[in-house]
């Protein structure tokens, strides 16, 4: 859950209490969530949708869910519902207002027009290439368009002509008359409204200008009463034309305006072996290398949520990475730490054997079958316990035996033994291979006074296996999944990302053995496969011929093994 704590020793929040405090804005708090259905929502966007919320929650104030929706040609309604399905599953609440920049296309038409009165616009007849090359540079000022003059009837007619559909797309648009020698490029005269030929998901054919950005952002803020406007600091450059659009509508459209909205920005959340960015992830779904935006390996919410990981796992990262003021790149290592931190407590332990090794146990009595108690979740009474069948042939992992093993090999090798979770230790006395060399069985011992929980042999057992009796084992599949790129930052690859994908993403491992309560797993569980990482029962998947787990993520990474060597 959200630490407190940790929110108030952000900047912004230190800010919005400051304005508070002052009694700005009349006191009050607004922020809204602004994203563009032109893709699913990642853990980028997570951060900004939990920061708006919790803050207004912080300061009793009021969230909006406001799509972004003044780009007809990217947008679509199933981003709309996928978004809507991911903040609420995120535990991010906007009561009754769900709004689209659309629902006010009507008012900004309204305003466009007040700002032409106002001298403060003008239609410029200009090709998108030509008004580029007026804007001029960083070192160059601009140069004013030749239709810079227009009187207000002239631009007013001509305005109305484009919102009636007279002129084909890019035959002209609607400038802001600001300054084209400033500093700022983004005002020198940046566009408003533009035509566009194309049906809106909700608003069909009713308009063929759509307002820009720029434009549009501003100004519903302002409409919606939004008082803290938090965007991502690419938009820093942008907040002298945001201010602009503001005051104008504060002085044009008093009757509708319902605060003096400002923008604050805070750092994007970049991770370490992933994009965050819509346009390159809608790309890996296009060109087919994930199977689609809810693949368990996407940063998106969906993609996530299919894994496994929790809201809380995502809320508990978000807090520990916090608000900053520059970007910088957070180690995904620090996002699976959160992950794991929030299923230990609370996911069901269980035995499954990812690469098995056959062991049969020589003495063991033929037929016979001992149930063993274990515990569901150790160190955690109040859980229960569970039986798991012990028989005369059990599964190990291949990993934890060596036929010809280092020093300090805590496990089981020739002529070495080693305790079989919850039940004996067994001593290894034959090695089977087949033609190549291969080893394909282990042929054992067990001792009987090494019952766990009873163990009277007086020797110090080093090792514990988790074990499957094989008899009784049941057969699952399970999914594998390693970070989708190789490359530490594959933002700064560029759009074409083939060279850099993980060959080995994913791993499929088909039938191997498990522990048999496993079977009474409802779809939706987090377990705990014994030394092997924390793993999802795909509710969402068709378990008709054996159930399908996603590892949500391993035990350990390997930085934490270098943390401990580090700090030995
Ligand atoms: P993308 O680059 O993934 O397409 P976007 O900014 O174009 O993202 P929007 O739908 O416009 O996508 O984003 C909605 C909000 O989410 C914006 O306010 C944006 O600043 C914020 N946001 C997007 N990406 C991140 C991120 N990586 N970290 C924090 N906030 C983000
Ligand atoms: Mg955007």
């Amino acid at each position: 859950m959200t630490n407190e704590a940790e929110m108030q020793s952000n900047f912004i929040y230190q800010m919005i209490l400051k304005d508070v405090e002052a009694g700005k804005h009349g006191g009050r708090v607004h922020t809204r969530f602004p994203p563009e259905p032109n893709g699913y929502l990642h853990i980028g966007h997570a951060k900004a949708a939990l920061l708006n919320y919790n803050l207004a929650r912080q300061f009793d104030g009021k969230f909006n869910l406001r799509f972004d929706d003044t780009n007809p040609i990217a947008e679509e309604e199933e981003y709309v519902e996928s978004i809507i399905e991911d903040l609420r599953w995120l535990g991010v609440d906007w009561e009754d207002r769900l709004f689209f920049t659309s629902d006010y296309f009507e008012t900004k038409f309204a305003f466009a027009k007040r700002l032409i009165e106002a001298g403060q616009a003008y239609v410029c007849d200009l090709s998108p290439d030509e008004i580029r090359e007026y804007r001029g540079t960083l070192t160059e000022p601009g140069t004013p368009s030749p239709f810079r003059d227009r009187s207000v009837d002239e631009n007013l007619a001509l305005f109305e002509r484009m919102q009636k559909g007279e002129f084909p797309d890019g035959a002209r648009v609607l400038r802001a008359k600001i300054d084209m020698t400033s500093g700022n490029l983004n005002l020198r005269d940046p566009v408003l409204y533009r035509i566009l030929h194309a049906e809106h998901h909700r608003t069909g054919d009713a308009w063929c200008i759509y307002p820009m950005y720029d434009f549009d952002h501003p100004f519903t803020d302002a409409l919606e009463g939004i008082t803290h406007s938090l965007c991502s600091i690419e938009y820093s450059d942008h907040r002298p034309l945001y201010d602009w659009v503001v005051e104008n509508a504060v002085k044009l459209m008093p009757d509708v305006v319902k605060a003096r909205s400002e923008q604050t920005e805070f750092a994007r959340l970049n991770m370490s072996h992933m994009v965050l960015s819509k346009r390159k992830l809608r790309r890996l779904v296009e060109e087919g290398h994930v199977s689609g935006w809810d693949d368990p390996r996407m940063p998106t919410i969906s993609g996530l949520r299919r894994r496994g990981v929790t809201p809380d796992a995502i809320a508990d990262f978000q807090d520990r990475v916090g608000v900053a003021r520059a970007d910088s790149l957070v180690d995904l290592r620090m996002f699976l730490f959160s992950i794991r931190n929030d299923l230990e407590a609370t996911a069901l332990r269980k035995m499954v054997v990812l690469e098995p090794l056959k062991v049969v146990i020589t003495n063991w009595p033929e037929g016979e079958v001992e149930w063993v108690e274990l515990e569901n979740i150790p160190r955690d009474e109040s859980a229960g316990m569970r039986t798991a069948p012990f028989s005369g042939e059990v599964y190990i992992e291949r990993e934890d035996f060596m036929e010809d093993p280092p020093k300090k090999f805590h496990r089981l090798s020739p002529g070495d033994e080693i305790r079989l979770k919850g039940a004996y230790a067994i001593h290894c006395h034959d090695v089977i291979k087949d033609d190549e060399g291969n080893v394909v069985e282990l042929h054992c011992t067990y001792d009987p006074k090494t019952r766990s929980g009873n163990d009277t042999s007086g020797r110090k057992i080093r090792g514990v296996a988790h074990w499957v009796s094989a008899p009784h084992a049941v057969e699952v599949d399970v999914r594998l999944y390693d970070t989708l790129f190789v490359e530490q930052d594959p933002e700064t690859v560029g759009e074409d990302l083939r060279d850099v994908l993980n060959p080995e993403s994913l791993m499929t491992l088909t039938r191997v053995p498990a522990e048999p309560s496993i079977s009474a797993l409802t779809p939706g569980s987090r377990v705990q496969f014994m030394r092997k990482g924390y793993f999802f029962l795909d509710p969402e998947e068709d378990h008709g011929d054996g159930l399908i787990f996603n590892r949500i993520v391993p035990l350990k990474d390997t930085w934490a093994k270098i943390k401990k060597k580090q700090s030995q």
